[in-house]
């Protein structure tokens, strides 16, 4: 009789639940949840890692996690991705609608029965709301544009993984000009996120990648992403042995957003995008997976470029 035949079957834990409570504290819904100072003191120091290593002519800017909805479906964010998006609702009407709607609840009804849609929706990304914003500018001026933007994101995709989370960070440098910078400035990155990823002393490899394209459409959208080879993900396995989790993308939209939001030179050339996104959350739980908690025993290579 062999060990496995006797021994009663071990029950397999997720090893990040362990650390998952010195991270973070629930809220009552899947993937959103508060933040303890352990956690959000890495996420600043990875913060100010990543300033330290941005382009000094970059643009910097800041959004709210809501953005225009009008800009959104304009992006074409509705044909891709509509299962992960998050709208802002509210009671719209009279006083004494409003009123009425709201005492549904108190008497046991469905008070979000009389909601309807404003204009707002839950960013989905960090770049969007930019480029509409450069759009609004004029024409790009030669050698093109570089920024830095942030924004806290939703998508819609409640899970107990603390690495897929509804609500999370994410930054993002940004570059907006004629193709072969725009290409160049993807190659670039690629290196330095190997580079950086190395100094944190992550496991880490990229690789091609496509994105959740929504449905049967969806799937011939991800084949040809793939084949074009217009998305490259940072991959970094939480433990020995693990599925690794996506922590940084590279993508290239192309003429997309330029097309979009009318990005042209002063020749009315239309200017291609790319973006090179930071999952904040996921490469801070990534480094309390690989590292553990106790910040004084991390590697020294990645305690000097946190500056911890
Ligand atoms: P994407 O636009 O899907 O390439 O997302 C950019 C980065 O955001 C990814 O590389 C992840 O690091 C991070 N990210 C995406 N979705 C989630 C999520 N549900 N929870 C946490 N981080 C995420
Ligand atoms: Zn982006």
């Amino acid at each position: 009789m062999s060990a496995s035949q006797t021994q009663p079957s071990i029950e397999v834990r997720d090893p990040l639940e362990s650390i998952g409570a010195a991270l973070f504290q629930p809220l009552g819904v899947d993937g959103v949840y508060a933040r303890t100072a352990l956690y959000e003191d890495v996420v600043e120091h990875l913060s100010a890692l990543i300033s330290r290593q941005r382009d000094p002519r970059a643009e910097v800017l800041r959004f709210p996690p809501v953005m225009s909805r009008r800009e959104l479906e304009k992006s074409g964010y509705l044909k891709s991705f509509p299962n992960l998006l998050g709208c802002v609702c509210a009671l719209h009407g009279t006083e004494g609608e409003i009123r009425t709607a709201a005492d549904a609840y108190e008497s046991g009804g469905d008070w979000t029965q009389s909601l309807t849609a404003s204009d707002l929706v839950l960013s989905p990304a960090a770049c969007y709301p930019l480029y509409p914003l450069v759009g609004r500018r004029g024409p790009v001026p030669r050698g093109g544009l570089t920024f830095d933007v942030a924004a806290d994101c939703f998508r819609k995709e409640p899970s107990r993984e603390l690495s897929r989370l509804q609500s999370f960070r994410m930054r993002e440098f940004v570059r907006v000009g004629p193709p072969a910078e725009i290409a160049a400035f993807r190659e670039h990155w690629m290196g330095r996120a190997e580079r950086l990823a190395e100094q944190l002393a992550l496991p880490c490899k990229l690789d091609v990648a496509s994105d959740p394209f929504f449905g049967r459409v969806g799937q011939v959208m991800a084949v040809s992403q793939r084949q074009q080879s217009l998305k490259f993900e940072l991959l970094i396995p939480y433990f020995p042995g693990a599925e690794p989790t996506a922590c940084m993308s590279f993508n290239y939209h192309r003429d997309h957003f330029g097309l979009a939001w009318g990005l042209a030179d002063g020749a009315g050339e239309v200017v291609h995008t790319a973006c090179v996104a930071f999952g904040m959350d996921r490469l801070a739980v990534a480094l309390f997976c690989v590292h553990g908690l106790d910040l004084s025993r991390w590697p020294g290579s990645a305690r000097r470029a946190l500056a911890l």
